[in-house]
């Protein structure tokens, strides 16, 4: 507020007045199951549209190994994987000791950390459980990679920031950039022999829950997902801050994040949230998501487990389930 003409000139704060009756387009507002499928054939197309382009056709994987390792309940392979012709990726793949018939896998997407993949694989518990490494303890497939602008992805001149200018410049949204990412992962787990291409599931944490929620509205190849620590509404984060990779452009004028998250629906999730991480809210989202899979008749598949902790994967009662999930004949 400048004191002596006593009006505000701050722009953010003219746009908090917009913001107060702002209603997102196609934020879901039936009830029934035909309500619901009528809102999903539209918001899908559009989002797709928002986060695109998208390559046309995939390109091949060119995949090698780089390297072996083994521990005691899992093998690990260091890989390298190609997104699209230009784009390697490289990722940690955990084949669970004694393999013998085709089996489950999880795509681990890492968190908006700079150490990437490494917290899901070797993380202390810091963030919690290293999702990654437990859930090959658990028998179950991992596929680790890097997202772009992170880990071993990352660039120099800086991470989110610096990538999200130059794919802004080039008409690219970041978040579809690194979903796409994502969606060659899978294409990556369907082609190895041990894995169930039936059984595939997503777990994320914190920017990965963001990027899994994205990832399994898009992608139905995707069963199962525990969506960690980043199951909150824009207007609750965006609209304060948080890293621009969490800013689609327009995403606030076509829907609210737990609106993608019902487009998951009727496939099942799990939401994990840590009750200290107060700037990362799960509520109105979980009852948001609860109402459209109320509507397509799926409620009992979506899950809420809340525990007194920070920002952090608890796994604890996500990964049994999880693994639970995906063996389900
Ligand atoms: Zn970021």
């Amino acid at each position: 507020m400048n004191s002596s003409l006593e009006m505000p000139f701050s722009s953010a704060e003219m746009l908090d007045q917009n913001f107060v009756n702002h209603k997102p387009r196609l934020s879901f507002d039936g009830g029934t199951f035909d309500a619901w499928q009528d809102w999903r054939k539209r918001l899908l197309p559009e989002l797709r549209e928002l986060l695109g382009p998208f390559p046309n056709g995939a390109s091949p994987l060119s995949p090698r190994v780089v390297s072996t390792e083994a521990f005691d309940m899992f093998t690990l392979h260091r890989v390298i994987y190609h997104s699209q012709p230009n784009v390697p990726i490289p990722a940690y793949l955990l084949i669970p000791k004694n393999v013998t018939e085709k089996t489950p896998a999880v795509l681990c997407i890492h968190g908006h950390v700079p150490g990437g993949k490494e917290s899901v694989v070797f993380g202390d518990g810091e963030l919690g459980a290293p999702y990654g490494r437990k859930l090959a303890e658990q028998g179950v497939i991992t596929l680790c990679p890097d997202n772009a602008g992170m880990g071993e992805r990352a660039h120099p001149s800086g991470g989110c920031d610096f990538l999200w200018r130059r794919l802004n410049y080039l008409g690219h949204d970041l978040t579809g950039y690194r979903v796409y990412d994502l969606m060659r992962g899978i294409d990556y787990l369907r082609s190895l022999a041990e894995v169930d291409e039936t059984r595939i599931g997503i777990a994320g944490l914190s920017g990965g829950c963001w990027l899994g929620i994205v990832h399994a509205a898009l992608d139905d190849r995707i069963q199962a997902a525990v969506l960690s620590g980043y199951f909150t509404t824009f207007a609750q984060t965006s609209w304060f801050g948080h890293c621009i990779c969490h800013h689609p452009k327009a995403i606030g004028e076509l829907c609210e994040m737990p609106d993608i998250a019902g487009l998951i629906a009727p496939r099942p999730i799990f939401v994990e949230w840590g009750t200290q991480d107060v700037s990362r809210p799960v509520q109105p989202a979980f009852e948001m998501a609860q109402k459209i899979y109320r509507a397509a008749d799926a409620e009992d598949d979506i899950r809420l487990h809340e525990f007194d902790a920070g920002h952090l994967f608890s796994g604890e009662r996500s990964l049994p389930w999880l693994v639970q999930t995906l063996s389900r004949q």
